[in-house]
């Protein structure tokens, strides 16, 4: 077993690492070249029988492992969206792991539980999210989203159903066509099964039509269906579309259906006051999700999950075994009966750490200008006549193709124009489709990001763009 003395060195080794990488991250191809089973095989198929010296790990780690590594840190990671961590977070993950403590009730680490709670009041002060509203740290948007329809079950089948079970086929949950996979994921797993997902049609914003959504209810209330929750999103995974929400929280009251809202990547700018339009309406909602975890400069995983009442919350997750029966129930958050997994981590410190050593004032400097960045960038493509807008640019990201042959050509031409530039191992960015046409989504909203990184990928986009092969 590793001593006390041991540990000191090589964890004060392993941050040396850690700061080297960071520092250095610039001079790393960002996206790995890595060639499947290219990893695997300098592994050896057993673990070793005998005690290996701790200095050859950290020399594997260079040469094993590294090259293997797509750098999420790195300011040029422009794809899908960012998964940000930031020094306060990794120190404070550190300390994590040193405590090692299980902060499943909250007898098992009152202050795990307390801070807790305290973060989730900070992040609605920040987002200005209504003060009534109960928060929780969830490990992901996905499991955040399949508490709320569970919840969203227990409400409409008047909690009957974990307790027998599914007795008729006829819940529907609604999203839109361009909602976020963990959604299908959650009916699936949910019971209410894939065929009971209303996909809603989307306006030229790729946001949901309202008057869409209220047909297919109606449609399906006709038909002695039983409309059991919407999804909304505030920031479309492909587009970054927002549905308008107050319009779709006025369709759930008015036929009492719960009111799901997706803005796992988005959310953290409600931070910005300025941006806090494109939510407008959230506070409707029953359950809302976002992801410190990608643009929040707090490191995987850490999702924050509100809602309205947290007793249907707690009423659809609660179990009792006699080992978990004890004093302070009832007087305190025991957060295991908040969502799925009875062991949690103490993930709230990282969120403590990250939010005062940046500030509110920081959170919102820093935020700002990565939206700045967006709107710089387009700006650029509206300016320049062989490229085009696919969307409305939103916040920090823009999704756009270069337009310079004829329609037939576009999209093989753009497959080629994304290859090129990740190739080049000087930045990733990915793609969608946007109503047939390939689409290259460039977000710009990482923790190191500054300006002249804003112009350098400009600038190879056009570089890439001017020998694309017709
Ligand atoms: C990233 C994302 C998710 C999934 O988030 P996880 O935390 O990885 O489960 C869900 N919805 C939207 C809109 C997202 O951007």
């Amino acid at each position: 077993m590793m001593r006390s003395e041991e540990f000191r060195k090589y964890a004060h080794q392993a941050v040396d690492w850690v700061a080297d990488y960071l520092e250095g991250i610039e001079d790393l191809p960002v996206k790995s070249t890595a060639k499947p089973g290219e990893i695997i095989e300098q592994i050896p198929a057993l673990p070793p029988e005998h005690a290996e010296p701790f200095d050859d790990l950290i020399g594997d780690l260079d040469q094993k492992i590294l090259p293997g590594i797509t750098h999420w840190q790195h300011p040029h990671f422009h794809a899908y969206f960012p998964g940000n961590s930031s020094y306060p977070s990794v120190i404070a993950e550190i300390i994590t792991a040193g405590l090692g403590a299980q902060c499943m009730v909250w007898e098992t680490s009152p202050a795990a539980a307390e801070l807790e709670e305290q973060m989730m009041n900070w992040l609605k002060h920040l987002l200005d999210l209504p003060k009534a509203w109960d928060g929780v740290i969830q490990d992901t948007a996905s499991t955040a989203t399949l508490a709320a329809l569970l919840t969203a079950r227990e409400r409409c089948s008047d909690h009957t159903t974990n307790r027998q079970g599914f007795d008729h086929n006829r819940y529907r949950i609604y999203c839109s066509t361009e909602t976020h996979s963990s959604i299908d994921k959650a009916v699936r797993i949910a019971g209410f099964g894939s065929d009971n997902l209303v996909k809603i049609a989307v306006d030229d914003a790729m946001a949901m039509i309202p008057e869409k959504l209220e047909a297919a209810i109606r449609k399906d209330l006709d038909e002695g269906k039983v409309p059991c929750a919407v999804v909304g999103a505030s920031g479309t995974t492909g587009t970054l579309a927002f549905d308008p929400l107050q319009a779709l929280g006025e369709i759930c009251a008015k036929y009492d259906i719960w009111f799901h809202v997706d803005a796992a990547y988005a959310g953290t700018a409600m931070i910005v006051p300025e941006k806090r339009a494109l939510f407008q309406g959230a506070e409707l909602a029953d359950s809302f999700v976002f992801n410190p975890h990608k643009w929040m400069f707090t490191n995987f995983d850490c999702t924050a999950y509100f809602v309205k009442d947290k007793e249907q919350l707690i009423r659809t997750f609660e179990i009792l075994p006699e080992y978990l029966k004890n004093s302070t129930r009832g007087i305190v958050n025991d957060y295991r009966d908040w969502g799925i997994p009875l062991g949690r981590r103490f993930r709230a410190l990282k969120l403590w750490f990250v939010m005062r050593a940046y500030g509110q004032k920081g959170l919102v400097e820093t935020l700002s200008k990565h939206c700045g960045f967006g709107d710089w960038v387009a700006d650029q493509i509206r300016n320049h006549e062989q490229f085009e807008l696919l969307c409305p640019p939103q916040l920090n990201m823009v999704v756009f193709r270069w337009i310079g042959a004829v329609e037939e050509q576009l999209n093989e031409l753009n497959t080629q124009l994304l290859q090129e530039i990740n190739d080049s191992g000087k930045a990733y960015l990915s793609h969608t489709k946007v109503r047939g046409k390939y689409a290259i989504r460039l977000v710009l909203g990482q923790t190191r990001l500054e300006e002249h990184h804003v112009h350098d990928i400009w600038n190879l986009i056009l570089s890439s763009s001017a020998s694309l092969k017709r």
